[in-house]
Formats: C-alpha cells, sequence, structure tokens
C-alpha cells in the first residue's frame, strides 16, 4: 500500500513537470506564421483563454489580434498593375509616393500583401489543403484569425526588400536597406510598424507589416491597437502563478 501511494506521488508530480514543459513549448503566437499550423482548432478556446487572463487587453481581442471591418471594394485602389495589390485610396496614394521616394534613395521596395477579404483570410488560414499547396512565403503572409486582420482594413501592407527576397515576411528583413529606410522616411508619408519588438498586443514582431495612420479614418480604425498602454510586459508564456 505505501509502495503504491509512492507511484502515485511520483505520477502526479511526473504529470506537473511535464505540464510545465508543454507550457513552456507551446508555440509564441505569431503574427503572421505559425499559429497556422497548430492553433487553427484551438483559436477560440485558447483565445478566450488567454485574453480572460490579460486584464490589458479588452474582450474582443482574439490572439492578440483586434477585430477589423473588411474596406469595401469600392475604396480600393490597386498597387500594382494586375491590380492583386490594393490599399484605401488614401494609403494607396501615400505609398506611391513613398515608393518613389524610396527608389530616389536607390532602394527598391516590393510589395507583398495589401488588403485581404475575411475570406481570403478564411480560406489561407482554414483551410489545410491549400496550406500545402502554398509556397512558404505565402503561407507566412497569414497574420491573424479571418476578421481580425489589419489587412482587412485596405490600411496594412507587407513590404519587402526586392534585392533580398529571401528575407521576404521573415525577421531577418529588419537587415535590409529597405527596412532601414521604412524605419527612417516611413512616418512622412503616415505609415507606421504596427508589431514592433514587444508590442504591447502581444504580436509577434513583424518588420514588413506597415499600417496607414495618416488620416482621420484610419487613425479611428487602429485607435484602439495603438492605444494599448504601453508598459505592459511580453505575453506570458507560463502561467502567472509560476512567474518569478
Ligand atoms: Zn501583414
Amino acid at each position: 500500500m505505501a509502495r503504491f501511494g509512492l507511484w502515485m506521488v511520483v505520477g502526479v508530480l511526473l504529470a506537473l513537470l511535464l505540464g510545465g514543459i508543454t507550457t513552456m513549448l507551446l508555440p509564441r503566437l505569431t503574427g503572421d506564421s505559425s499559429i497556422v499550423d497548430s492553433a487553427s482548432s484551438t483559436i477560440e478556446a485558447s483565445g478566450a483563454e488567454t485574453d480572460a487572463d490579460d486584464p490589458a487587453l479588452p474582450d474582443d481581442v482574439l490572439l492578440g489580434h483586434f477585430p477589423y471591418d473588411e474596406a469595401l471594394d469600392s475604396t480600393l485602389e490597386p498597387l500594382t498593375a494586375d491590380g492583386s495589390i490594393r490599399l484605401r485610396e488614401s494609403a494607396a496614394e501615400r505609398m506611391i509616393e513613398l515608393l518613389e521616394a524610396a527608389r530616389r534613395d536607390n532602394i527598391q521596395l516590393e510589395l507583398l500583401s495589401g488588403f485581404r477579404s475575411v475570406e481570403d483570410q478564411t480560406t489561407i488560414f482554414f483551410d489545410r489543403k491549400a496550406e500545402r499547396r502554398q509556397r512558404a512565403v505565402e503561407r507566412a503572409s497569414v497574420s491573424a484569425p479571418p476578421g481580425y486582420s489589419e489587412h482587412h482594413t485596405g490600411y496594412a501592407i507587407d513590404v519587402g526588400d526586392a534585392r533580398e527576397p529571401d528575407t521576404h515576411l521573415i525577421e531577418a528583413f529588419e537587415d535590409t536597406d529597405a527596412f532601414e529606410w521604412m524605419e527612417e522616411n516611413a512616418a512622412r508619408f503616415g505609415f507606421e510598424l504596427s508589431f514592433p519588438r514587444n508590442n504591447p498586443q502581444g504580436v509577434s514582431y513583424e518588420p514588413w507589416h506597415w499600417r496607414f495612420v495618416g488620416d482621420r479614418h484610419s487613425l479611428e480604425t487602429f485607435y484602439k491597437s495603438r492605444n494599448i498602454r504601453p508598459e505592459l510586459p511580453d505575453r506570458p508564456l507560463v502561467p502567472p502563478s509560476e512567474r518569478p
């Protein structure tokens, strides 16, 4: 009997240990990539849990992302000849000026993704078959659950360095001339980085993802996400009880 009790204790300890390890190994939320594989079936549950635990984020936030309305087709302007990349008119105008300014400074920016409908996002986010057929770059461009992507607004754009396509949509983009140029100049055209390192939303760092905040409507659109208390720590990877 005593031996049985001992094994019970060992078993419980093991379970606790494994539980702790699992928690620590849980993938960090990424804005643009890794949640696609693992989280699509459990977003609802885990999102509700994490957000309820985080007093600083409003109730309607899912996995650190805010809900956004989809821009109407009539408000969008094409930025590429084939019309595949579009932004709201105000943002598109400023983006064209930005691209020209960059070119004058010998920087070749490449536009990778602009407006995405909720339907686009649903397909990319949930369709596993489609996922397998997608190139890595396309998969990585998925940033948020459907309904929660800044790309829905028509104000968000992913940019890359045309001379360094290997860095498209990955963190290494921050080492390119294009990123350096954006950091120094994007604000002049009304663009800002949505998810800087350690952003209070807890979305992973995305040096390629910029949003337009250069007019009243865009500012209103992003008001909530721009006004989370900046002193918040990074989203916890371990439960509060286990934090030092
Ligand atoms: Zn993006």
